[in-house]
């Protein structure tokens, strides 16, 4: 190019770049301009951010691969800052400081041209240019970039700092489901969002095309199916709504959109949001209020396509390559849990639920820490970095190098306080006036029996026998069941194991069985009920439960959801049906002690009557606050209230242990409160002598449990009582926590 054109061109860019309003767009201007009046392949801007690392700001040719920063110094970019001159080479790979930007496609580019951006004497950034042959950029084109940078300096110089639009190490709130901190690779459950998708490259654009007739066939049948199915109730309305989703199917405008995304270069995945997205806008813009609501519609079919493109791409499948997985979703099922090895599952991010959710319950069992409730993430990347951070409730997206290694320290951290505290595991868990309190799990996966073992478990107090149910696609008959908890007794032989019957409904749902009908599922077919109602299903447990147990395991059996005298008789009846057919059949089982979860409130006040028929209770503080409070422990939004150190929770888990001691009822404690170590506080101030909880939590337990008198703890639960609001308990409580030294515990 002539020289006298520079500044023409320079002119021209800067006029158009101060007609943009926004840095995103003026970036974008900036990057593919300079590539135009070069003529390369690829313009892309980095600028430094507060660390000096460089954060990739735009890029004309790069594939989006999403949010990119360059550590300070690495690479031929810091190589250009630091020496604050430009670097014009051939074959950029054959350069020592060749730094591989992962995902980018780079490597398809062999020449490298960076240039430093000044201002006032500062590097603020730089400015590369690359091309797909390996010939260096010649002296002309390379004088003309540098005249542009010194230019452009002036133009960025005020820009913010983010990554492709989005800043670096932002920070999302959600609600705590899970403590600890994991660092990791996100991956989305099967049921994740289609908006959540991100782009990538299309490897093979014909055979995505293929992929996206056969879609359309695959969901059109599987849409006939489903209406043939539920043509006899169907509504007019929801038939209509069938109707819908058929005619959108073969509408050829969508169905051309979504090739030429693809002929654009998009996988398949990022071509259907894209397109989805775009008709459910068209839809939103109409006037027609019917129309506009359409949208829905589209979205919705959407999530549908998806669903069923992600259906032949197993979990497993994705994870594979995956070191430290990050799952990621709406609601994070038991079952996408259970797909992930457990020393690969570093952190749980769901879209939605609270710290009770199931989900966060399970978590908490496997130690696996996990953040509730943040809303929908969009456009994700595959294999984009996060930081899970269970102990305030919060996530990094786009964590740069140096907050991952904060974060590291803190996971080290965390490590030898464990370390330091397994020190304790064959210690009793004895208060220093001498009150022995027994500690048992909270056990659910195969995979939780040996964390429990290993961290000094006298037991399991809470086996949730619906986690082998959920992680299945149909019921499990009854020998594979005795062959589950056949494990179980073998891992806690000569210890007790309290085996709850199935308990699903509410927020789980068996894949195969779903109830999908209820207006409140939580008060609807959960526990018990449902386990009476599928009479066949608890009869086979039951003698499931037995025949494991046999005649040397300590099996009680524990029944979830009780609120009535009918279901602990139809419960009873059951059970001795089961011994005399099981007898008759030649097993040698012995009577187990059956017991009520008293999580319903009503149980409380029924103890009395209970008295003959049961052999012990077990507390579910998280059902009992639920109820107690009536607040859905699985809604984010309610999150903040649900509190189980409301004076009215601890009022009536006091009443309980009066009533249950009077009765002469062996009482435990199986809710998370048992893993708090405020909320433990309370109850050893009550009395109560065994604490189920998830492994991990058990040593810090114990640590609280051996340095907190008895009588300290009767006093604090007295003054505690006299409270009305659970800030002011928890006030109380973090006082008396200080006063032992034992803060670090409740991180
Ligand atoms: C409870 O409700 O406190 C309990 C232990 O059971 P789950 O969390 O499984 O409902
Ligand atoms: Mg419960």
């Amino acid at each position: 190019m002539a020289r006298t054109n520079i500044l023409l061109e320079f002119n021209r860019l800067q006029n158009e770049v101060s007609e943009l309003d926004t840095p995103a767009a003026q970036v974008r201007k900036i990057v593919d301009s300079v590539s135009e009046i070069i003529g390369t392949d690829v313009c892309t801007l980095y600028l430094k951010d507060q660390h000096d690392d460089m954060v990739l700001v735009s890029s004309h040719g790069l594939v989006d691969t999403g949010p990119v920063s360059i550590p300070a110094g690495r690479g031929l970019v810091g190589l250009v800052a630091r020496e604050r001159h430009a670097l014009n080479v051939a074959r950029a790979s054959a350069h020592p400081n060749f730094f591989y930007v992962e995902g980018t496609a780079e490597e398809r580019f062999e020449s490298f041209c960076g240039v430093p951006l000044v201002h006032y004497g500062k590097v603020i950034g730089v400015l590369v240019v690359q091309r797909t042959g390996a010939v260096a950029l010649d002296s002309d084109s390379e004088a003309l970039l540098i005249t542009l940078c010194s230019q452009l300096a002036h133009i960025v110089a005020d820009m913010p700092v983010t990554l492709q639009g989005a800043h670096i190490n932002t920070y999302i709130g959600g609600v705590r489901g899970s403590s600890g901190i994991g660092i990791g690779q996100g991956v989305l459950c099967d049921h994740g969002e289609l908006f959540s998708v991100a782009d990538e490259p299309c490897t093979d654009v014909e055979a995505a095309i293929a992929e996206w007739h056969a879609l359309l066939h695959k969901v059109r049948a599987e849409l006939e199916h489903e209406e043939s199915l539920l043509s006899a109730q169907l509504p007019t309305q929801a038939s209509s709504l069938f109707h819908t989703y058929s005619s959108l199917l073969a509408d050829h405008a969508l169905i051309q959109q979504v090739e030429s995304e693809i002929r654009n270069g998009n996988w398949l995945p990022g071509a259907l949001r894209k397109s989805i997205h775009y008709f459910a806008n068209l839809f939103l813009e109409m006037e027609d209020p019917y129309l506009r609501a359409r949208h829905e519609d589209i979205h919705h079919l959407g999530n549908k396509l998806y669903a069923s493109l992600q259906g032949k791409n197993a979990l497993a499948e994705r994870i594979a390559s995956v070191q430290q997985v990050i799952l990621i979703g709406d609601q994070v099922s038991i079952s996408d849990i259970a797909a992930v090895p457990s020393d690969k599952l570093a952190g749980i991010i769901c879209f939605e639920g609270s710290s009770m959710s199931h989900t966060a319950v399970l978590a908490n069992a496997l130690g696996v820490p996990a953040v509730m409730g943040i809303g929908v993430l969009k456009h994700l990347r595959s294999r984009e970095r996060f930081i899970v951070d269970g102990n305030t409730g919060r996530i990094v997206r786009y964590p740069n190098d140096r907050l991952c290694s904060e974060f590291q320290q803190l996971i080290n951290e965390e490590r030898l306080l464990l370390d330091k505290l397994s020190a304790l595991r064959d210690l009793p868990a004895i208060t220093p006036d001498d009150h022995e309190i027994r500690l048992l799990t909270n056990s659910g996966l195969l995979a939780d029996l040996s964390p429990g073992r290993k961290h000094g478990a006298q037991g399991i107090g809470l086996y949730r026998t619906e986690i082998p149910f959920l992680v299945r696609d149909s019921f499990p008959s009854e020998q594979e069941q005795v062959d589950v908890y056949g494990e179980v007794f073998k891992a806690y032989a000569g210890m007790p194991v309290y085996m709850r019957t199935l308990d699903v409904g509410g927020d789980k749902q068996l894949p195969y069985f779903p109830i999908t009908d209820e207006e409140n599922p939580a008060l609807g077919w959960r526990g018990i009920r449902f386990s009476i109602d599928n009479i066949q299903l608890l009869m086979t447990q039951v003698r499931a439960m037995l025949r494991a147990g046999g005649t040397t395991g300590d099996l009680h059996v524990l029944l979830p959801m009780i609120s009535a005298a009918e279901e602990l008789n139809s419960f009873n009846e059951l059970l001795s049906e089961a011994l005399r057919q099981l007898g008759e059949e030649g097993y040698p089982v012995r009577r187990p002690r059956v017991g009520v979860m008293v999580e319903v409130p009503a149980a409380i006040s029924q103890l009395p009557f209970w008295r003959n028929r049961i052999d012990f209770v077990s507390i579910g503080s998280n059902d009992l606050t639920q109820y107690l409070l009536a607040l859905d422990r699985n809604n984010s939004r309610v999150a903040s209230r649900y509190d189980s150190l409301h004076p009215a929770v601890i009022h009536e888990i006091n009443r309980t242990v009066v009533i249950a001691r009077d009765c002469g009822l062996a009482l435990s404690l199986c809710g998370e409160m048992a893993a708090d170590p405020l909320a433990v506080i309370l109850l050893i101030g009550m009395g109560i002598t065994t604490l189920s909880m998830s492994a991990v939590k058990l040593p810090r337990i114990k640590y609280l449990i051996r340095k907190l008198p008895q009588q300290r703890a009767a006093q604090i639960l007295k003054q505690c009582l006299t409270l009305d609001s659970a800030q002011d308990i928890r006030a109380v409580l973090n006082v008396e926590l200080q006063k032992l030294e034992l803060t670090e515990l409740i991180k």
